[in-house]
């Protein structure tokens, strides 16, 4: 059996593992990658899954890192099931018709992009609405800890994760001839005791172990630190009068901060004059599906509801549905708290808040969810000076909050106890969903806690499973990492220095007034080149 790492592999978005055996292609996850242009470039990439060889498609759960390709492939021919828990499958029904959308407005906005500025051919959107709604058509309902057998020799089972709503971790046993092959894929694995969600359970072992190493690197501040840090930020911006923009996914980080900033209210530590807006219609739509599903919901969530608290309102709290509801929010005066999504500041309504707010002097941005490289939330919390928004350079003068304890990943030495039940002398573990220091330092922890050395593949990497054994892997380092010619593109840059050189001469001669437009055309380049070299 094979197994190839179409994402999530040395990063931790786009999720995405194609399983080969002797009978049958299935995926496990098909995420969109998110980050920088150079990662995002990967959603675009073809020929690289075929969907006509595909026989089914397994969701560990509703987040677009884990789902958000689906559609693209439903688009290019895929047609058969894809599974997932029952929560899951709602959650996705709205998650993907919110993704597609972004990708069409995107493409439009690009589009006016390329026509005022004589570009050629603009890019497409990924995919469509229409593309979504099919994909929700395919989309399976299976039970917890309900084995199923999606197809003949090959078991499956989810166990509740403990990450989001119907988030879920998969056990697969798959039979070749008389040799049977069990692997569980992680998924995103909760922290225990989060809000709302219950704690992650424990699944069966298998021979190989796929694990999220998201924060294989360090352990979260408790819970409680991280109340009295939001406390903090809504102190601060309240004080000076103006913003606090959180950045959230709209599923479960979105209902987890409503449901902090409820028992801040209960306790009195929230200014009664601070409306907050939950600023975003995904958002809106995932509070009802949560609310449909309070048998998923932990005990002290249950308790809270049982004394008839409804934790997802507040006397102050607007829920903002429109375009125009969202726009006035930053002509208002005077302070607020501002929800929305991305939580990553790669799309959505957030963009727009931060140029408004990131420049502002006592405005605060609060980072409650992981920021993976290249996306403007890591610039942010790595501490930039300036970020381009919308192809202009705004100032950071906000001040940057990060609060760990709201993760809705496990810690290290969590994610360590998550483990440990499950290992055999030859139990092989494959770290996915992580960068390289997380899982540098994830992999070291399994080795001197359990003996076990972990694999830890690449972008594109294939590996063979055989027995218990990773029989031999496959390195594709050209297609994953393209070659970056920076000699030639700096003899580039020379000769057209040179040239212009040349031509100084011929801007002598006209008129002032169009020597100042290229002056300042330089100054402009300057400027560019300047950011450039900091940066290197
Ligand atoms: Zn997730
Ligand atoms: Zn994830």
């Amino acid at each position: 059996m094979k197994i190839q790492f179409l994402g999530a592999a040395k990063t931790v978005t786009g999720s995405c593992f194609l399983l080969k055996s002797d009978t049958r292609t299935l995926l496990v996850d098909c995420g969109l990658h998110q980050g920088n242009k150079a990662i995002e470039q990967r959603n675009r990439e073809e020929g690289i899954l075929s969907p006509s060889a595909l026989d089914g498609i397994f969701i560990t759960h509703a987040h677009i890192d884990h789902s958000g390709l689906l559609p693209k492939l439903v688009a290019s021919g895929y047609e058969k099931p894809i599974f997932c828990t029952a929560a899951t499958k709602e959650l996705l029904e709205i998650m993907l018709i919110d993704s597609a959308h972004i990708q069409e407005m995107e493409a439009k906005n690009a589009s006016k992009k390329y026509a005022r500025r004589g570009w050629g051919l603009p890019p497409k959107p990924l995919y469509t609405q229409e593309d979504a709604e099919k994909t929700c058509s395919l989309l399976t309902p299976v039970a917890y800890q309900e084995p199923f057998e999606p197809f003949a020799g090959i078991r499956a089972i989810y166990t509740n994760a403990g990450h989001i709503l119907g988030s879920g971790s998969l056990h697969l046993c798959i039979q070749e001839g008389k040799q049977s092959t069990s692997l569980l894929f992680s998924g995103d694995v909760g922290r225990p005791n989060s809000l709302i969600v219950q704690d992650p359970d424990t699944p069966e072992t298998a021979d190989y172990i796929f694990l999220e190493s998201t924060y294989g690197d360090r352990d979260h501040k408790n819970e409680e630190r991280s109340v009295h840090e939001l406390k903090e930020a809504i102190d601060y911006s309240y004080r000076q009068g103006e913003k606090v923009l959180i950045p959230a996914f709209a599923v479960e980080r979105t209902q987890e901060i409503l449901c902090c900033l409820h028992m801040l209210a209960k306790a009195n530590a929230l200014p009664k004059d601070m409306p907050i807006f939950v600023d975003s219609p995904l958002a809106i739509r995932a509070s009802a599906v949560f609310s449909r599903h309070r048998d998923l919901f932990d005990a002290q969530t249950r308790a809270l509801l049982g004394n008839g608290e409804d934790i997802f309102a507040l006397p102050n709290l607007f829920y903002t549905e429109r375009t125009e509801e969202s726009q006035a929010i930053n002509e208002r005066k005077g302070p607020a708290i501002v929800i929305a999504a991305s939580g990553m500041c790669t799309a959505g309504r957030i963009k727009h808040h931060l140029r408004h707010q990131l420049w502002r002097t006592g405005a605060s941005i609060v980072f409650v969810g992981y920021q993976a490289q290249g996306t403007i939330g890591r610039k942010l919390i790595d501490g930039a000076q300036v970020i381009t928004l919308f192809g202009e350079d705004i100032q950071v003068a906000a001040k940057i909050f990060t609060i760990n304890g709201f993760s809705g990943h496990a810690g290290q030495s969590q994610l360590l106890a998550w483990l440990a039940p499950l290992l055999r002398p030859t139990t092989q573990v494959v770290l996915v969903h992580g960068e390289a220091k997380a899982q540098r330092i994830l992999s070291q922890k399994i080795f001197d806690q359990f003996g076990l050395s972990c694999a830890v593949p690449d972008y594109l990497e294939e590996m063979d499973l055989c027995g218990q054994t990773i029989a031999e892997t496959v390195m594709h380092a050209d297609a994953a990492y393209p070659t970056i010619a920076w000699d030639a593109l700096a003899n580039d840059v020379e000769r057209q220095w040179a040239i212009f050189r040349e031509r100084l001469r011929d801007i002598e001669h006209k008129p002032w007034v169009d020597q100042k437009e290229l002056e300042d055309r330089l100054a402009t380049i300057q400027y560019h080149l300047n950011r450039l070299i900091t940066r290197v």
